[in-house]
């Protein structure tokens, strides 16, 4: 099996002047997929659940896959290409020039919500990057959470979940779901939504198959995901010392500007949080991925994030090297370890199914939106209470009244919550809105004394939204917590 590989990465070297296509591969064991990537393969996509690889070949190579003894599907060419009649203007995609355009018009049309663009660098040929503020007017401590895609500049799909939240964020700022208002007074997001700007650029014309930055001084560019600082070239799993190879991480960790930029910005601003959006797949992923079986001290907080984001969409989420295979200099490890203060909770989803598909059919992008918008949703709705700027109680050596915990939360349906009491059990617990209005109250006697848990079945006619649970006793002992309801 090794040879016919090796025999056919010579082909997938050989200078670009034909079309490509995407070819699917079925049964691919788990094991061979390693050896793709080592051997150079560009890899499009991987869906080890349904057991395929989409691998992208010049069409004049695609006989040979047959060679490999899998199960093959020429994928339809809009999935990996853009197609030429859309080669001005990126399809239902967003453009260079329209990606400008629409965040200068939000800026404009929601001057209290949104900035206007801010140029953050340069890129190799001298591209700017930008990046986009938006929080409302009320004044406060209000943690930054990072929104990034097209650092690789085939993948538009992620680009396309930035606008969209952008847009919902704005348009139900005002009285339509109270969800965006809660975002933007008690948080600051940024989004980057071109990292690699050369790239993408340059993918208009030719064909929309380009990943890797536009330094052609070694190769055919610098895979702008295995350049930063943390573990960089660790080995060469999943990241190759070979110029031409899909995954080439450059001479040196951040050797590129465009990386440079965004660490810059990254250690500026400080997020707490980040979404780093790349297509395809459908996977959210976490830290680390340089290595197997070698998790972060937040792997709990992972876990149980990400299963409630992925709760609706189907998205299956662990490490890189559960879901794909290990990788070293990716923007996700040098964001939660890159150094001993950051620690930021990042993910990368990928979305969807393809780089393009999607260009001729709004309804796909639509769809891979309305996946992604409850994750974006949930992470600026959570790590405000993750990091405990508000809402969170000092509980005393020796509390005479203590809400412990409230858990899961978020929760979707039953809230649990652990009270402590050194007192009576003639204790109090309310549910309140944001607003202050009583949600819901226990009967008096629900709580035994002592520590125990309450719960709550939350009734569907609750709306999502942050709700305080307060307990109280006669004494004048009190104790709140925040928790959030996801629907
Ligand atoms: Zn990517």
């Amino acid at each position: 099996m090794k040879y016919l590989f090796l025999a056919l990465s010579i082909c997938v070297f050989a200078p670009v002047v034909s079309a490509h296509r995407l070819v699917r591969l079925y049964d691919v064991p788990h094991g061979s997929l390693m050896n793709m990537i080592e051997d150079g393969y560009d890899i499009a996509s991987v869906d080890m659940r349904s057991g395929y690889v989409d691998i992208l070949l010049p069409e004049r190579d695609i006989d040979q896959v047959a060679l490999l003894s899998y199960d093959y599907e020429v994928l339809p060419r809009e999935w990996g290409e853009l197609l030429p009649e859309n080669t001005d203007n990126a399809g239902y995609y967003y453009s260079p020039e329209e990606n400008w355009a629409f965040w200068c018009s939000l800026a404009e049309n929601y001057t209290d919500l949104a900035d206007t663009p801010v140029t953050i660098g340069q890129s190799y040929e001298n591209r700017d990057i930008y990046m986009i503020k938006m929080t409302s007017s009320i004044p406060g401590d209000k943690p930054p959470i990072y929104f990034s895609s097209l650092i690789h500049a085939r993948e538009p799909g992620g680009n396309s979940v930035l606008i969209d939240f952008a847009m919902w964020l704005t348009s139900n700022y005002d009285g339509g779901d109270t969800r965006a208002a809660y975002i933007l007074d008690n948080t600051t997001v940024y989004f980057v939504p071109i990292g690699n700007p050369d790239g993408y650029e340059y993918n208009m014309p030719n064909g929309g198959y380009h990943r890797k930055n536009m330094n052609f001084t070694l190769g055919d560019g610098i895979d702008l995901n295995r350049n930063w600082g943390y573990m960089w070239g660790y080995d060469n799993y999943g990241s190759s010392p070979y110029p031409n190879d899909p995954t080439y991480r450059g001479d040196s960790a951040f050797s590129e500007p465009e990386t440079q930029v965004q660490r810059d910005f990254i250690e500026e601003i400080e997020p707490i949080a980040a979404m780093n959006y790349h297509s395809s797949g459908q996977w959210l992923i976490y830290p680390y991925g340089y290595e197997e079986n070698t998790y972060t001290p937040d792997h709990t907080t992972f876990v149980e994030w990400s299963a409630v984001m992925t709760a609706e969409n189907g998205y299956f989420a662990g490490t890189c090297p559960e879901c794909l295979y290990v990788v070293n200099g990716d923007q996700n490890d040098w964001m939660y370890g890159g150094n001993e203060e950051q620690g930021i909770m990042v993910f990368t989803p990928e979305v969807g199914t393809s780089w393009w598909g999607g260009q001729n059919d709004t309804t796909v992008i639509e769809a891979n939106c309305a996946d992604c918008r409850p994750m974006n949703i949930f992470i600026c709705m959570t790590v405000p209470e993750f990091v405990g700027i508000s809402g969170e109680s000092e509980i005393g050596i020796e509390p005479l009244l203590a809400l412990n915990s409230v858990y899961p939360n978020p929760v979707l349906s039953t809230a649990s919550f652990r009270i402590t009491s050194s007192g009576s059990s003639n204790v109090n617990v309310s549910i309140y809105d944001t607003s202050g209005r009583i949600v819901h109250s226990f009967g008096t006697g629900e709580f035994a004394g002592g520590t125990s848990s309450l719960t709550w079945a939350i009734p569907g006619e609750v709306p999502a939204g942050v709700y305080i649970a307060r307990i109280s006793d006669v004494a004048g002992n009190c104790d709140s917590r925040r928790f959030t309801v996801l629907r």
